[in-house]
């Protein structure tokens, strides 16, 4: 047990879940993004710091407001969001996110974390798959353990627990046709798995967060979505463009207008970036987002301004026009898809807020296999039609000369158009982690993420739609 949990006082909060009221209300809300500190901070001071910071943030006025403590993504042994909340005020931990990551989590850890966050009056939980550790190999990923996202639900779900609100995260920012619905695919899977409310990834493309809601919009699925926004600094754009921000990307010509901002001054680029911040939250109100989730907000002085010029911009536009007039000629300079060819799902978003009729899809075209991927295929099909309900030992041999079999104890095959998932090498089964890049490349490099690999064959076999009615099983 670790000195934060010795700190915690477990007395739950009587008081039902705000957070779940706040959504129902319908009024938009404000949650700052704090994340757990490595394990080489003191406890002490960070619980101090934590409990200073939300303090202000329930102070806010202009808006609901309350903290997204997500897991420390960035350091290997940071205290776990879960633990991290003992800091929290026992009145009011109703009221906050508190996410959970699957990275070096297996299901006994989870198991820990989820008591000691129920137990202490936690009722909103986040489960992500979790980042790859930055600069570790694809190698020394896969040693590690991922408990996949979905699998974290679906243990939620087992508690059958009605306070317990439980939520999932999204990459909308994805510009191939295959990982954009393998994205899609992956989310409708959660959702069939307990989630209730989503988060995005961060990102600066409207039309991307337009088209998410608009889809779930058609679909029916009518669940609180929340769009992660990051409030960038000099430093932080380097370290994106460096890749330290798995999932996050910023366009060649976004990065071209942040360079010339930079030209001016700090103070210029500051006021750019806020200016940013601003029309960015107030579109989101009008896209029928429940809230944003704030990240890049680290210190106090930051927060004020923050609150204030987010209130400010929801004031400011009192309709979607309005606003689409400021987005045009301030945001929609910058060309946000990183590559010619992107793809988009519908062609006429950013034109009204909510489409009056449903909206056509982008045809996917012709199915994207070569001729040799049709040939596995097929091999793959005659040797293992049963693969899933036979013993995972069998056919060993052949399913490691024909699918890079890695030795799982539980097939997979058929139900993942014959691509192994212990591929990935985060091992998920059910679709796509946040980290992919956005045309489909695997976070860690080494080519294309499988996932998208099984969207293209789902297109080629016509099973895209089957394929979010499974839930695949762990492969241990
Ligand atoms: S799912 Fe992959 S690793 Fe597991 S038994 Fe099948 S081929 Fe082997
Ligand atoms: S293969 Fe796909 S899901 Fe797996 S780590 Fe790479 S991008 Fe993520």
């Amino acid at each position: 047990m670790s000195e934060l949990q010795l700190q915690m006082n477990f007395a739950p909060s009587s008081r039902g879940n705000r957070f779940r009221d706040i959504l129902n209300s319908g009024e938009f809300m404000l949650l700052v993004e704090n994340s757990s500190p490595g394990r080489d901070n003191d406890p002490a001071a960070a619980a101090e710091k934590l409990a200073a910071l939300e303090k202000e943030v329930l102070a806010i006025q202009d808006l609901p407001a309350a903290l997204a403590i997500t897991d420390g993504w960035n350091h290997v042994e940071s205290w776990r969001a879960a633990e991290y909340v003992a800091a929290l005020s026992p009145e009011n931990r109703d009221r906050h996110l508190v996410y959970v990551s699957g990275r070096n989590t297996d299901e006994a850890e989870l198991n820990a974390l989820t008591h000691l966050a129920c137990d202490a009056g936690i009722k909103n939980l986040v489960a992500v798959s979790g980042d790859a550790v930055r600069g570790e190999s694809i190698r020394d990923t896969r040693k590690r353990c991922f408990t996949e996202s979905v699998r974290i639900l679906d243990f939620w779900q087992q508690r059958r627990d009605e306070q317990l609100l439980c939520g999932c995260v999204v990459n909308p920012f994805q510009y191939s046709s295959y990982s954009l619905l393998g994205q899609y695919c992956k989310l409708v899977r959660k959702i069939n798995t307990g989630a209730q409310v989503i988060v995005t990834q961060a990102g600066w493309d409207m039309l991307k967060l337009q088209t998410l809601r608009w889809y779930l919009s058609i679909r029916g699925l009518y669940i609180p979505t929340i769009a992660r926004l990051l409030l960038l600094t000099p430093e932080r754009v380097e370290k994106i463009l460096a890749g330290n921000y798995p999932g996050v990307n910023i366009s060649p010509d976004f990065r071209k207008i942040l360079e010339k901002e930079l030209r001016f001054s700090l103070n210029q680029f500051e006021a750019a970036q806020w200016r940013r911040l601003e029309l960015q939250a107030a579109g989101c109100k009008f896209l029928g987002y429940s809230g944003i989730q704030l990240s890049g907000v680290d210190n106090h002085h930051k927060l004020a301004i923050a609150a204030e010029r987010i209130g400010a911009a929801l004031r400011e536009f009192s309709s979607f026009e309005q606003w689409l007039e400021e987005y045009n000629s301030y945001l929609a300079r910058a060309e946000m898809a990183p590559f010619t060819g992107s793809f988009y799902l519908f062609d006429r978003t950013l034109r009204r807020s909510y489409p009056e009729h449903a909206p056509r899809m982008t045809p996917l075209g012709e199915p994207q296999v070569s001729g040799g991927e049709k040939f596995r295929y097929r091999l793959r099909h005659f040797f293992f039609p049963h693969a899933d309900r036979q013993d995972a030992s069998a056919r060993r041999l052949l399913k490691v000369l024909f699918c890079g079999c890695r030795g799982c104890n539980h097939c997979r095959l058929p139900l993942c158009e014959y691509v192994c998932p212990d591929q990935c090498p985060k091992r998920l089964a059910n679709g796509p982690c946040g980290g992919i890049r956005p045309d489909g490349g695997c976070e860690l490099g080494g080519g294309e993420c499988i996932h998208r690999r099984v969207m293209r064959l789902a297109h080629w076999q016509g099973e895209i739609t089957g394929l979010e009615d499974r839930i695949l099983p762990p492969g241990v």
